[in-house]
C-alpha cells in the first residue's frame, strides 16, 4: 500500500491491496441503496445459516430498519419459506423487484424466480456466482439501511467470488458444537481475515436444549467452546442458541417474522460494531 495512503484511489496511482480490492467490486443497480451490509456464513451446510440470516433481519425490521436480505445459498434458498413468502420476483425495465415479506423485508432469492421452487439447481460454481452478483447488480433494493446475505456454506469458490465482489462490512459466523471440535469453524474465520473483512459476532446454535420439565440446560453435543474461540480471535459479540422447537414450527409454518425478538440484544451487539 502507499506510504499514507488516505483510501482515495483516484489521488494515487499505484499498485496496492488496497485498488485491487476496490477494482473487483461490483456496482449496485444505479436505482439501489444499501448502506450497510453483513453477509452470514458457516463453515459447513445444516448449521442454521439462514435461521439466523432470517431471524437477524426480523430483529433488524422490527426495530425500524429498513431491511433486506440477499439469499446467495443458490442451491439451498430455504430463506422464502421461513418468511412464508409465496409469490415471484417482478421485474421492470430498470431491473429486477424484490419480493416484499409480511413485516416488509426486501427479500432476494434463487426460489422467488424459479416457476418450480420444488426444481433443484443443478449449476456449474461459475454460473451460480454470477447469479449472486446479479442479486447484487440488478435487483432493485429501495433505500435499505441493512442488508443481511445468506452466504453459501463453506469456503470455496462461490463464497470467495462474493466476498471480493460485494462490498460486506463485516460477517456472522454460525457454527455448532460440533463444528468447533471439528475445527470448521477456523476455516471460516481464517477466510474472513484474509478477506480483511470484521467478525462482528459469533453464534453458535444447537447449543444445548432446554429441559421443558425443570429448565435445566443439557449441552447435548458436549460442552461449548464458543467462548474460547471469540476470545482467541477477539469476536466481541457471542450468543449460545438452544435447539427451540418453537423455532422449527415457525420456519416451517413461515412465520418466523413472529420470533423478530429473538436477537434483538444480539442484532444491536454486532451493528454497533459498524462504521458510519
Ligand atoms: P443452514 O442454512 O445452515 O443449512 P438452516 O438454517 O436451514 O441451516 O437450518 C436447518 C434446519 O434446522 C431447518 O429446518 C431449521 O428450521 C432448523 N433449525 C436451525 N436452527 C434451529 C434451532 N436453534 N432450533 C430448532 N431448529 C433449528
Amino acid at each position: 500500500m502507499a506510504e499514507k495512503c488516505n483510501s482515495n484511489c483516484s489521488s494515487c496511482g499505484k499498485s496496492c491491496p488496497s485498488r485491487e480490492k476496490q477494482s473487483l467490486i461490483k456496482p449496485l443497480n444505479p436505482m439501489s441503496d444499501v448502506k450497510k451490509v453483513i453477509a452470514v456464513v458457516s463453515g459447513k451446510g445444516g448449521v442454521g445459516k439462514s435461521m439466523t440470516c432470517a431471524l437477524l433481519a426480523a430483529a433488524a425490521q422490527a426495530t425500524g430498519k429498513v431491511t433486506a436480505v440477499m439469499d446467495a445459498d443458490i442451491t439451498g434458498p430455504s430463506i422464502p419459506k421461513m418468511y412464508g413468502v409465496k409469490e415471484r420476483a417482478s421485474g421492470s425495465d430498470n431491473g429486477i423487484l424484490p419480493v416484499v415479506t409480511e413485516s416488509g423485508i426486501q427479500l432476494m432469492s434463487m426460489n422467488v424466480l424459479l416457476e418450480n421452487p420444488d426444481e433443484p439447481v443443478v449449476w456449474r460454481g461459475s454460473l451460480i456466482s454470477g447469479t449472486v452478483l446479479q442479486f447484487w447488480t440488478d435487483v432493485i433494493w429501495s433505500g435499505v439501511d441493512i442488508m443481511f446475505i445468506d452466504m453459501p456454506p463453506g469456503t470455496g469458490d462461490v463464497p470467495l467470488t462474493v466476498f471480493q465482489s460485494i462490498p460486506i462490512d463485516g460477517i456472522v459466523i454460525v457454527t455448532t458444537p460440533q463444528d468447533l471440535v471439528g475445527m470448521i469453524v477456523n476455516k471460516a474465520v481464517k477466510m474472513a481475515h484474509m478477506m480483511n473483512i470484521p467478525i462482528l459476532g459469533l453464534v453458535e446454535n444447537m447449543s444445548y436444549i432446554k429441559c421443558p420439565d425443570c429448565g435445566r440446560r443439557i449441552s447435548v453435543f458436549g460442552e461449548s467452546g464458543v467462548d474460547a474461540l471469540a476470545l482467541e480471535h477477539g469476536i466481541p459479540a457471542v450468543v449460545k442458541m438452544p435447539i427451540d422447537p418453537e423455532l422449527t414450527k415457525a420456519a416451517d409454518l413461515g412465520k418466523i417474522e413472529d420470533k423478530a425478538d429473538y436477537f434483538t440484544e444480539f442484532l444491536s451487539q454486532i451493528t454497533a460494531q459498524l462504521k458510519g
